[in-house]
C-alpha cells in the first residue's frame, strides 16, 4: 500500500462542528487527530505548574494561546506521528488561528513532505448561528461529550453515550462567546483569507446536518 497521505486543516467559527467533522475524518481514513483545543484543555487541567495555570486563564477568557506554545504541542505530535510506520495522514481541528501559525505550519508540513497533500476546509456558519450554538450547547459531566445546539441534539436530556448529566460548558458564557467571535473576525479570518488567496480553501455549508456535511467533505477530498 503506497497511498499518498492526507492532511486536512478544518477551520470555521466556534460551534460550526469542526471538531465533530475532524473526528469523523479521523475514523474514516485512520488519520492522526491534532486538536489543540483538546491538547490545551488537557494541559490546563494539570493546574500545578507555571504554564498550566496561565493557560487556564487564557482559555477562560477565550483568548488565543501564544503561538510558541501551540507550536510546541504540534511539533511534538507531528514528529511522533510522521515516524509511525502506518502513518496515513492527519487532521488539524481548528488550527492554525493566526497568520504566523499558518506560515509556521506550512514550513513544518513542507519539512515533513506533507504540504502538497494538504487541504483546507472551511465549515461556514454565520456569526449569529455561531453565537446561538455556543451559548446554548452543553457538555456531558461524565464523559465530556459536547452536545451541540442544533437539530435533534436540542431535545437531548442526558448523554447518549454514557447517560451522564448535561451541563453548560464553562467557556460558553455569553461575554466570552462574544469575545471568541471577535477573535475569529480579527485573527482567524485573516488565516482563512490567506488560504483563499492561495487557492487552497474549500468552503462547506455548515448549516446542514452533520452527516451531510461529512458527505460533502468526502466528495471534495476525492
Ligand atoms: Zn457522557
Amino acid at each position: 500500500m503506497n497511498q499518498n497521505p492526507l492532511v486536512t486543516i478544518i477551520l470555521g467559527r466556534p460551534g460550526c462542528g469542526k471538531g465533530t467533522q475532524a473526528k469523523l475524518l479521523r475514523e474514516k481514513f485512520g488519520l492522526e487527530y491534532i486538536g489543540s483545543g483538546d491538547l490545551l484543555r488537557e494541559m490546563a487541567k494539570e493546574n500545578h505548574d507555571f504554564s498550566s495555570s496561565k493557560l487556564k486563564a487564557i482559555l477562560d477568557r477565550g483568548d488565543l494561546v501564544p503561538t510558541f506554545l501551540i507550536f510546541k504541542l504540534w511539533l511534538d505530535k507531528i514528529d511522533v506521528m510522521k515516524n509511525k510506520p502506518d502513518f496515513k495522514g492527519a487532521v488539524f481541528d481548528g488550527n492554525p488561528r493566526k497568520i504566523l501559525e499558518a506560515r509556521l505550519m506550512e514550513d513544518a508540513l513542507a519539512w515533513y513532505d506533507l504540504l502538497e497533500f494538504t487541504k483546507v476546509i472551511l465549515i461556514d456558519i454565520s456569526a449569529e448561528e455561531s453565537y446561538a450554538r455556543l451559548t446554548q450547547r452543553r457538555m456531558c459531566e461524565k464523559c465530556g461529550q459536547i452536545i451541540p445546539y442544533f437539530g435533534y441534539f436540542k431535545q437531548m436530556t442526558e448523554c447518549n453515550k454514557c447517560g451522564g448529566t448535561l451541563v453548560k460548558r464553562a467557556d460558553d458564557d455569553p461575554e466570552v462567546v462574544r469575545h471568541r467571535l471577535d477573535v475569529f473576525e480579527t485573527e482567524i479570518q485573516l488565516v482563512i483569507d490567506h488560504y483563499e488567496k492561495n487557492g487552497l480553501l474549500i468552503k462547506i455549508d455548515g448549516n446542514r446536518p452533520i452527516e451531510e456535511v461529512h458527505e460533502n467533505i468526502l466528495r471534495i477530498l476525492k
